[in-house]
């Protein structure tokens, strides 16, 4: 009887060993995965806290380029306006063009108003071969406003004329030739004269300054590179601020 109490307590006391070991260990496991799931939320937070506060960079580079061009517009009239100008102008003579060679109406899409293009472009037609056949028409805003006269009288009706080259057939592109140099070639080049431009070569490429959208290009990666490394700080904030919740 008294081997059996033994025996007994000795297996009390196994089994509350083994429980225990057990608990310790899935307690360690729990307080491990709850750890990774801590740095995963925190790594989400950094994402998400970097994106938003690289969001509020864009816009604010952007602003402060637009407000300093805009100094250079014609007064009198909202960024609106002077939008919709460069809309009329670019629609007005796709209109005269279309009908002088007999072609379909063609209404073009909203332009879009960037503050730098690609290699410097003050403007850009997307290809002959655009889905749905829908045009879009690209004009660098920062230029626009610092140059509005060019635009309306030279920009504007370069872009057009890819635009008619395009309704009208397209271009050829011969071997060894690059895309910038088909897409500028005799069908353009007619378009150009066609609106009144009697040596459509020299307005291939633009002479405008392009120093401000340099300085905004800048702008833009100082402020961009500053909200990358900013989103930690803002995270730990939020994680002080939760604790202190909690
Ligand atoms: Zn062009």
């Amino acid at each position: 009887m008294i081997l059996f109490k033994k025996f007994l307590t000795t297996l009390i006391a196994a089994a509350a060993v083994f429980t225990f070991c057990t608990l310790a260990i899935a307690v360690n496991e729990f307080n491990q995965l709850d750890n990774e799931l801590s740095q995963i939320d925190n790594d989400i937070r950094s994402l998400a806290s970097k994106v938003r506060l690289m969001e509020e960079a864009v816009r604010d580079a952007e602003e402060v380029a637009i407000q300093k061009a805009l100094e250079f517009a014609p007064q009198g009239k909202s960024i609106y306006q002077l939008r919709g100008d460069a809309q009329t102008e670019a629609q007005r003579l796709l209109d005269k063009l279309t009908d002088k060679h007999e072609l379909p109406r063609y209404q073009l899409s909203g332009i879009r108003f960037r503050p730098s293009l690609r290699d410097s472009a003050a403007g850009t037609v997307s290809g002959c071969e655009a889905e749905n056949g829908i045009f879009v028409m690209s004009l660098n805003e920062i230029l626009f406003l610092r140059n509005y006269e060019e635009f309306m009288h030279m920009i504007i009706p370069h872009e057009v004329a890819h635009i008619v080259s395009c309704l009208q057939g397209g271009f050829e592109i011969e071997e060894g030739e690059s895309d910038t140099d088909a897409a500028h070639g005799e069908e353009w080049k007619q378009v150009m004269l066609d609106i009144g431009f009697k040596e459509p070569e020299k307005y291939v490429t633009h002479h405008l300054d392009m120093a401000p959208v340099h300085e905004y290009d800048l702008d833009l990666a100082r402020r961009l590179d500053e909200a990358f490394k900013r989103g930690d700080e803002d995270v730990s904030e939020e994680r002080v601020l939760m604790f202190h919740v909690h």
